[in-house]
Parts: structure tokens; C-alpha cells; sequence
């Protein structure tokens, strides 16, 4: 009888560990360092720095915030659109959330705006415009188009699979080239905006493609010091059948991590996980063989509670009302 290459590949992962799991048997802080540098590696990092060419394009006053909208340069030739929204009635540097859309028309969903056709029934559907509930928990507001999404991704997008191909073909990927994105944005704060945004209370938050790269990120960036990830936790084989636009590949992740390694590297600071039992993109059963990882990792990081990860009853999408309660009761309990 002939066996399936992809049923021949399972078998193979589960005869085997990746090899940078960790063990237990060095420091966390050891194992962490270590572990992050070889995950920047395998994401194709880092790229080319080059001058940010910051532009501030305009501001407009809201009744509850002032909104820069700026681009910026990641890498030399490429330019990110970006709108920062500060909250309005609040003394000193702000606390703010970084905000990261999935697959989907761009980064005017975390604002609550529609653009195109069917954005409003995205948004409502899905709680996706997490910039307008970031800010009323009280928390100023970073968003801007990720590669191939909204105004860097066609109209109206996602316009991944050419772009993801090529990248994989140079050496780099696309998750590796939003990790970067996401750490010159920070760049960007620091520099030009941090009489307004506290750099010490700089927070993640990403659904589905945007929660990949929050977990991603956060592992590698330690100036995020929280992040919440919706539809994206799961174990990579079992997400293996459902993306299909070759935007979450990463050449060899698998002999190094899984998704629970990946995770674990943000121990020890607060990370809320939220998905759906009935997610088609993420299957919940990866994310239970995956969960106990993380778990081991904010052990190992003394911070065995700092991790929730909230199993809901409902499809891919972001669950607000309970995600949020518990990021609150880390940044403020
Ligand atoms: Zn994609």
C-alpha cells in the first residue's frame, strides 16, 4: 500500500521534536535568547535598515482623538501607509495598542471604517475593528497595511501569493518581512512620537494573519511588552491545508518550532490567545496539542499565569468581550 507524501510528512513530525523546543534544562533567559536568534534567521532577517523617510500626510481631529496619517520607509523602496490615533483628555504619553488586520481590504477595518463593499458586515461579524475598541478600553491606537494587504495589496486584496512566492524564492518570506515592518514601526513611535506614546506600554493585538505576526513579533520584539492574538494559534501542520496563499510560510520553521515554541518566546509577558472551536483556518485541535508549550515556557519564564488562552464557541474571528477583560486584568491588575 502506498502512503500519502503529505500523511508521510505527519509521521515524520511526530517522530520528532523541533530542535529548538525548550527542554527545561538551561534558564529560560538562556534558552530564550538563543531561541530568538535562530527564529530571526529562519524568518529571512534581518533586511536592509535604511532612513524612515517619515511624511505626515495629515491630521484630522476626531471628538475623542487626534489622527496622524503618516508613511513610513521599512526597507529601502518600500513604504508603509500608517494611521496613529492618539486618545484626547489624557495627561502625558499614552499607553497604545498596535493593531494588525488578517486577510481582508486593510488596515481602515481596526478603524471601523468601510471602504469597499462588505466591510461593514466583516467588521460587525468578527469584532475587527480592534483599533475603535482598543481606545474605548482607553488605550491610544497604531495601525497600518501590512505587506499585501489594503493599500500595499491590491483593490481591493489581499494580493499574497505572487509576493509570497517570490519572497521565498530570495531567501526571506513574507511573515518575516511583517515582523520587520512591525519592529520599524515601533522605530517610528520612538522617534518622532514618543512625547505622545508611552514606549514602555507598547501592546500588540492581531487577528487571524495579524495574530500570527503578533505572536511572531512579540516573541522577537521586546519593547512590546503585552500582546492578545485571535484566530492564528494553532499547530503550523494542522494549518497547513487551510491558508493557501503561501503568506504564512516560513522555509524550515518546522525542524526548529512549532506554533507553542513560537508562543512560548514571549514569556514572560502577558499574552491573551482567543479562538474559535469551529475556526477553519486555525483547527482548535492543534491549538490543544500546542497550548501545554507555551504553558512550559511561562513556567520556565516564572510566569505560569501570564498566559490565558480562551477556547470560544464560534468560528475565525476576534471575541472582544472576552478577550479583553482579561488583557485589562494583566495591564491594570
Ligand atoms: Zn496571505
Amino acid at each position: 500500500m502506498y502512503t500519502s507524501p503529505f500523511d508521510h510528512k505527519l509521521a515524520l513530525l511526530k517522530s520528532r521534536e523541533p530542535a529548538m523546543r525548550y527542554d527545561g534544562k538551561e534558564s529560560f533567559e538562556e534558552y530564550r535568547k538563543r531561541a530568538c536568534e535562530k527564529l530571526y534567521d529562519v524568518l529571512g532577517l534581518p533586511l536592509e535598515r535604511c532612513d524612515d523617510s517619515m511624511t505626515v500626510e495629515y491630521e484630522t481631529e476626531w471628538d475623542d482623538y487626534t489622527e496622524t496619517r503618516f508613511s513610513f520607509q521599512s526597507e529601502p523602496g518600500y513604504t508603509i501607509p500608517a494611521h496613529l490615533c492618539v486618545l484626547k483628555g489624557k495627561e502625558g504619553p499614552q499607553p497604545l495598542f498596535i493593531c494588525l488586520q488578517g486577510h481582508g481590504t486593510g488596515q481602515h477595518i481596526s478603524l471601523g471604517r468601510v471602504k469597499y463593499e462588505g466591510d461593514d458586515t466583516f467588521i460587525t461579524s468578527g469584532d475587527r475593528d480592534l483599533g475603535v475598541r482598543a481606545m474605548k478600553q482607553g488605550y491610544s491606537v497604531l495601525t497600518f497595511d501590512m505587506r499585501n494587504f489594503g493599500e500595499v495589496g491590491g483593490n481591493p486584496g489581499p494580493q499574497c501569493y505572487f509576493s509570497s512566492r517570490l519572497a521565498i524564492k530570495m531567501g526571506r518570506c513574507t511573515t518575516g518581512e511583517k515582523v520587520w515592518d512591525v519592529q520599524r514601526a515601533i522605530d517610528v513611535l520612538e522617534k518622532y512620537f514618543s512625547d505622545k506614546i508611552d514606549m514602555n506600554r507598547i501592546y500588540l493585538h492581531g487577528h487571524s494573519s495579524g495574530g500570527m505576526i503578533t505572536l511572531y513579533a512579540t516573541a522577537l520584539e521586546p519593547r512590546i511588552k503585552a500582546c492578545m492574538a485571535s484566530g492564528a494559534f494553532s499547530s503550523f501542520e494542522a494549518m497547513c491545508g487551510k491558508l493557501k496563499d503561501g503568506c504564512d510560510i516560513v522555509p524550515n520553521i518546522l525542524k526548529y518550532f512549532n506554533m507553542g515554541d513560537v508562543a512560548g518566546l514571549i514569556a514572560p509577558r502577558p499574552t491573551v490567545i482567543t479562538l474559535g472551536d469551529a475556526d477553519d483556518v486555525c483547527p482548535m485541535y492543534g491549538a490543544i496539542e500546542q497550548f501545554p508549550l507555551v504553558k512550559r515556557a511561562f513556567e520556565g519564564a516564572g510566569a505560569p499565569d501570564n498566559v490565558t488562552f480562551l477556547q470560544m464557541t464560534g468560528g475565525h474571528r476576534f471575541y472582544s468581550d472576552s478577550a479583553w477583560p482579561v488583557m485589562l486584568g494583566y495591564l491594570k491588575g
